[in-house]
């Protein structure tokens, strides 16, 4: 019942439709009821049946069963009485043409409004997927995780767009033909209906434990065929061994032995599954023949039961049987898309752990200089920064310098805010960062990282970052002072050109003049500059540098460097070692001390 509570609910949004939906679905139900019922007649017509009933005048109008077959029957009577009997076989051909014809037409109209549920539901899943993580903080995007919740927004979407969402034309459906057709069946004979319902579930209960049987052996048979496959690589692998020990007489035997075992298996397997379609036969005849029999003899005993509706009594329930299938089909459907639904909910529920404070305090202006305050952080057990202290001065350029690993890209998120620290303070003019506003925060932060990391989109919006109104003339200027207004002019579209999947039509020096403009554009007071130029060859470095120098002038930068001669000219160099900071100085303050930046410095070949 859960589950299908969950299906509901997944619909919910959309009411209007599924109403509509059952709506018609309905009609389509009670038009198939009509197009049996006219056999009734039919019957009558062709059997020269005499009606027990001869009808002085056409009968009330009421919702009894028993009324509107008197009625059928009335009618059938006179149109004969009058018209002959072709003529009335003719009439019943054409009536039952429109019957089905409005069945399937209603029936079209209930997918009609299935189609926008159905569809809806994807939608919005996809949507409320890609949001959440829109809002989910960094820490969240391991690199273990990012493959798991791609899975999760492409796979685990696809399994309930299969499952849950695609067994819901039988979960709607199903249930309403169902009913209908089990009440009428009630209405045409009570005992009849008792009768067939209580055989019903013991021949089902028989075939469904011929299936266990069936798993049963077809496990066994999985894990016997595996083996064998190892067996063979095994083999394969190992064959300079097997060969040079004449082993190959006796890896056969075991091979032979195995295969053998298989063999047994599958043969019983076999055997077991062609019992299936028989025994499932047989059980089926068998109930209709119980209820030919039981409701033979209603006939026969004239109680109440007349021939020609136990017929249509047959073919209702004939008719009653696929949806029932097809409902306990969906219904393991949905079992099976049930972990997807919990997958996907553990993303959609899980918390956002960067929260601002009640009331967060705005920063419209960036005025004195961030610090840091014995600030310790770690992203799992470890701490990766343990204790430090850093002041950035308004206007100054810091650059943080150090062996791979020692926390410096660390320092860099922390400042955006993208994790929350252990214990101190980061501050940025004085004000906490957790407890300023983090969108004022971050707009005042520009980065420029090692990787250029841009969007499959075009240049205008890969620099405005898609703003709506972008203005044309700041974003010229930042692309000429990024040097990378000469080659986007060489491009196809220009600004328009679309530049391909993280960049690809492009060259790692343009894609990262493209980062600069971005930062450019943006034109933040604080800039982060994370290897800006390690990746690329001297050459597109030297555009690039020429393009970082007009980027950071007149703003508070933090560069982090590989290549030291990249930042001689920083008012302070800071190296950090194991999440330490162990010298700060000037670049000549720094020679003059015996240290690991010296050191570094003449490995670099200085
Ligand atoms: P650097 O920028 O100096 O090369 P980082 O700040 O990137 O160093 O990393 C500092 C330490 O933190 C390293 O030991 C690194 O393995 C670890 N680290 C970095 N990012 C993560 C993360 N997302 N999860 C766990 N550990 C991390």
């Amino acid at each position: 019942m859960k589950r299908f509570l969950k299906v509901f609910s997944f619909a919910l949004p959309y009411r209007k439709s599924l109403i509509f939906n059952f709506f018609f679905n309905f009609l389509s139900a009670i038009f198939s009821l009509f197009s049996f019922f006219t056999l009734v007649p039919f019957l009558q017509i062709l059997f020269k049946i005499k009606p027990e009933k001869v009808y002085e005048k056409a009968p009330e109008f009421s919702f009894s069963s028993e009324k509107f077959m008197d009625m059928i029957t009335y009618y059938g009577q006179s149109y004969i009485a009058e018209n002959g009997a072709k003529q009335a076989l003719l009439v019943m051909c054409t009536v039952l043409i429109a019957m089905f014809l409005l069945r399937n037409f209603t029936r079209y109209l209930g997918l009609y409004f299935l189609a926008t549920i159905k569809m809806g539901i994807v939608r919005d899943l996809r949507t409320r997927i890609y949001k959440k993580v829109l809002q989910l903080p960094i820490s969240y995007f391991t690199d273990e995780k990012k493959g798991d919740i791609l899975s999760r927004m492409t796979n685990d979407v696809v399994e309930i767009e299969a499952s849950v969402v695609g067994s819901m034309d039988m979960i709607f459906r199903d249930p309403i033909t169902f009913m209908l057709f089990f009440f009428s069946l009630i209405a045409i004979s009570p005992q009849m209906t008792l009768f067939v319902f209580l055989v019903l579930p013991v021949s089902g209960y028989i075939i469904s434990k011929s299936g266990t049987g069936l798993k049963h052996q077809s496990r066994k048979g999985q894990n016997k065929l595996g083996e064998i496959i190892s067996l063979a690589e095994e083999t394969l692998g190992g064959m300079r061994i097997v060969k040079g020990f004449t082993a190959e007489a006796r890896k056969l035997k075991h091979f032979a032995e195995m295969n053998e075992n298989f063999y047994k298996i599958m043969v019983r397997l076999h055997r077991l599954q062609y019992l299936a379609s028989p025994l499932s036969e047989l059980m089926g005849s068998m109930v209709i023949a119980g209820i030919l029999y039981f409701g033979g003899t209603l006939v026969l005993e004239g109680s109440g039961l007349q021939g020609e509706m136990f017929i249509t009594y047959l073919v209702i329930f004939s008719q009653m049987i696929p949806p029932a299938k097809s409902f306990t089909e969906g219904f393991f459907k949905i079992k099976k898309g049930e972990a997807s639904i919990e997958r996907i909910n553990t993303i959609l529920h899980s918390e956002d752990k960067i929260t601002e404070i009640e009331n967060p305090i705005a920063l419209a202006e960036f005025t004195t200089g961030i610090s840091f305050e014995n600030v310790r952080f770690k992203y799992v057990t470890e701490d990766v920064l343990k204790g430090i202290s850093l002041d950035i001065k308004k206007g100054e350029t810091v650059a943080l310098v150090g062996p791979s690993g020692s926390g410096k890209s660390t320092i860099a998120d922390l400042i955006a805010r993208f994790y929350d620290i252990e214990s101190g303070t980061i501050s940025i003019d004085g004000i906490g960062i957790n407890k300023l506003k983090i969108s004022d925060l971050r707009s005042h932060i520009g980065i420029v990282s090692q990787q250029s990391i841009l969007f499959n989109d075009s240049i205008a919006n890969n620099i405005t970052m898609n703003e709506e109104n972008p203005d044309m003339v700041r974003l010229e200027q930042a692309a000429k002072a990024a040097n990378a207004w000469d080659f986007i002019q060489q491009t196809e579209n220009g600004l328009d050109t679309i530049i391909g999947e993280s960049g690809n039509k492009l060259s790692g020096g343009q894609k990262q003049r493209l980062s600069i403009a971005r930062a450019l554009y943006k034109d933040p007071q604080i800039l982060i500059l994370d290897e800006a130029t390690s990746a690329l060859d001297n050459e597109s470095e030297k555009l690039v540098q020429d393009a970082l120098n007009k980027l950071m002038k007149g703003r508070t930068s933090l560069v982090i460097a590989h290549r030291l001669s990249t930042i001689i000219n920083a008012n302070k160099i800071v190296v950090l070692q194991h999440g330490e900071i162990i010298q700060q100085g000037s670049h000549q303050a720094l020679l003059a001390e015996e240290g690991l930046y010296k050191r570094l410095y003449e490995m670099q070949g200085f």
